[in-house]
């Protein structure tokens, strides 16, 4: 069979000869008890660079020794890039989330032997999940994988967003020493109101972490989560989204990217909003109207946007984001840190296996199965596609 792997580019040094860290940390299992990634072997040393062009997600040998066709490329978006020359005799296409290969319809329909769609990472919202149903072709994530790399961002940017910091270490780098400049917009979190539009892996991890600051905390989700923990963790539970958003001072978004949440974020529902709000969004950049918040950031209506995730990506060098005030953007990294690249690797291993082997691939780790939502993602997502206007990532420019 042929694999093609769509990753981000090598480090513009070229590749680690050393790591910081020589070791990564034992993890068990998940919070909820599920268990990490288990395939029967892997060919890499975790905490190394597994998620760029080099790197190969460490399946090279693995499916080379079995008569398998691997190929690997950066090249994505551009009219007869690589990608698309080699998706035509596909059989496997595996991409991750923070350097998205766009599986459009027309993508989609131009290989005919395409059997699965792996995410090496959590969020499929780069597939056209109707197309993929309509044309069988199976789509699979590495659930919870990252999902607590990402929660760890979060509290990371709703810190450094309310105290001002990325304010503050562009002072002392410059050479100066203006408390007052660097004080002005600088908070404490301690007792403020923090909500999640949407309390799974992320969303309710995130909430966790943010008890220890002594907030008052708060979710939006379409499921209750059960009574023990909302006494917990003291959580308000809001049915309704506008009512959660008119009392928190910060508000981070938690939920996939599906035809449901595109652009909830927008001018109406940021108005709705308390005043000098912050968003941390980590979830998918389309979930916000990218426009909506540069108004509301320029208003004063929002005091900060952080987050990681933009639409389409790469994002485009002139994308609003990129220079508005008070953002704390980063390119997408939050799930694909060197600990969440081991994970993720292992469990695209496990994926695979599990398909040469004709065994099942985990309940959890299913978008869509046989023409339909199914497992994991017909709880998480709804039927259509997000991926209209994702040609825009040819815009950018190295
Ligand atoms: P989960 O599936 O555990 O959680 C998703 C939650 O979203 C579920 O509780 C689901 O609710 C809820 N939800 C879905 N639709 C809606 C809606 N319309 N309104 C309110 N809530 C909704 O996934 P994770 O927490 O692990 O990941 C969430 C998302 O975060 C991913 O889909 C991905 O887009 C993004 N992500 C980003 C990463 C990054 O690197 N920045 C890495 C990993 C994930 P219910 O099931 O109750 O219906």
């Amino acid at each position: 069979m042929k694999i093609l792997c769509v990753l981000y580019d090598d480090p513009s040094t070229g590749m680690p000869e050393s790591y910081a860290l020589n070791s990564l940390p034992k993890i068990d299992k998940y919070p909820d008890g599920m268990t990490l990634p288990s395939p029967k072997n892997i060919d890499f040393n975790p905490g190394e660079l597994l998620g760029c062009v080099s790197g190969e997600l460490g399946l090279r040998k693995f499916l080379e020794e079995q008569g398998h066709t691997l190929v690997v490329t950066s090249d994505k978006d551009t009219e007869g890039c690589q990608a698309d020359k080699e998706l035509v005799d596909s059989d496997i296409v595996i991409s991750q989330p923070f350097w998205p290969y766009y599986l459009t319809r027309k993508r989609i329909e131009s290989a005919p032997n395409l059997k699965m769609a792996i995410t090496a990472g959590i969020g499929s919202d780069h597939v056209d999940l109707q197309a993929a149903m309509d044309n069988k072709v199976d789509v699979v994530e590495v659930t919870y994988c990252n999902s607590r790399s990402v929660a760890e961002h979060i509290v990371m940017m709703i810190l450094s967003l309310v105290r001002d910091y990325h304010n503050q270490h562009a002072i002392a780098k410059s050479g100066g020493w203006n408390i007052a400049d660097a004080v002005k917009r600088s908070y404490d979190v301690e007792g403020m109101h923090i909500g999640t539009v949407a309390a799974g892996r992320i969303g309710l991890d995130a909430l966790r972490k943010m008890k220890p600051f002594d907030t008052h905390l708060h979710y939006f989700d379409r499921h209750r989560l059960p009574d023990s923990v909302e006494k917990e963790l003291n959580l308000t539970y809001h049915e309704d989204l506008d009512s959660m958003l008119k009392i928190c001072d910060v508000v981070t978004i938690n939920c996939p990217l599906h035809p449901e949440t595109e652009h909830l974020f927008n001018d109406e529902r940021i108005s709705k909003m308390k005043k000098g709000a912050y968003i941390v969004n980590t979830a998918r950049g389309k979930i916000c109207d990218k426009d909506a918040v540069a108004r509301a950031i320029q208003s004063g209506q929002l005091s900060g946007y952080a987050g990681d995730v933009w639409f389409p990506q790469p994002a485009p060098n002139d994308h609003v984001w990129r220079d508005m005030p008070n953002n704390g953007m980063t390119p997408h990294t939050s799930g694909t840190s060197l600990s969440a690249q081991a994970r993720y690797a292992a469990g695209v291993r496990e994926i695979l296996e599990c398909f040469f082997d004709g065994t099942n691939i985990r309940d959890q780790y299913l978008i869509v199965k046989d023409g339909n939502l199914a497992g994991m993602g017909a709880h998480s997502y709804s039927k259509g596609s997000s991926t209209e206007g994702s040609e825009e990532a040819t815009k950018y420019k190295k």
